[in-house]
């Protein structure tokens, strides 16, 4: 499934159309949206999107799922290409050994971490975005990740830790910025200690990550190259 986005197709909120506009400034290169759906094996409770402002020469593709596009899902992802155009925030290292498949996409999701908290605060600075959703968004990914230990279930692979570790990270390390609720909270406290219990090395990688984001924040672009560079260290101990 595509999609195009333009101001006389979807009549996208106003501050929507604006940061496209303003995208579309920046670059020749068209924004289409695919539904991520199929790559993701079907609906996820929480959004799981992303944006590729450089492997395609005409494009910039987007993946979302269209069930949960929401005007604040789709500014996410611009603000992506935007705080990249207008900012030069993007982290553009790769693993040296790009034929290295785990190491490559864990190091991406590590500077997925970090982008998206450069993402929001530019979200914020603008009017006409609900940014709850991106709080209520991080409660649920950490519920989704941590909770099935309670059945008896793991991860079965590295990268659903590394995922989960992240999701553990940033609540913790963020709680202000992301607005988390007393009620989010003490949900974020309950799902590191089944953790800490029942997947020690991912609260050991969650720990790496949370202490990274606060010693070096995210607000300039050093700030946001190091945490990346901080936490890739680490977690390589428990990769296949
Ligand atoms: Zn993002």
């Amino acid at each position: 499934m595509q999609y195009v986005l333009t101001s006389g197709g979807l009549n996208p909120p106003r501050t929507l159309a604006e940061l496209l506009e303003e995208v579309n400034h920046a670059t020749p290169k068209q924004v289409f949206f695919f539904d991520s759906r199929p790559f993701l094996g079907g609906d996820l409770s929480y959004a799981v999107n992303w944006t590729d402002t450089g492997s395609c020469p005409n494009i910039i593709p987007i993946f979302l799922n269209p069930k949960r596009a929401t005007a604040e899902v789709v500014g996410h992802e611009l603000m992506h290409a935007w705080t990249e155009f207008f900012l030069g925030f993007e982290d553009e290292r790769h693993y040296v050994d790009r034929t290295d498949q785990p190491m490559t996409m864990m190091v991406n999701i590590v500077q997925s971490m970090v982008l998206d908290c450069v993402v929001l605060r530019e979200m914020k600075r603008r009017d006409g975005f609900n940014c709850d959703q991106f709080r209520r968004d991080l409660v649920e990914a950490a519920i989704a990740s941590i909770t099935p230990y309670e059945r008896g279930m793991m991860h079965v692979t590295p990268f659903g830790q590394l995922v989960g570790a992240e999701n553990l990270a940033v609540p913790l390390a963020l709680p202000e910025f992301y607005e988390l609720r007393r009620e989010d909270k003490k949900v974020v406290q309950e799902l590191w200690k089944i953790c800490r219990r029942q997947d020690p090395a991912m609260a050991w990688v969650a720990e790496k990550y949370a202490e990274a984001l606060r010693r070096h924040g995210f607000d300039t672009c050093r700030g946001s190259g190091s945490p990346s560079t901080n936490a890739c260290s680490r977690p390589s101990s428990f990769l296949a």
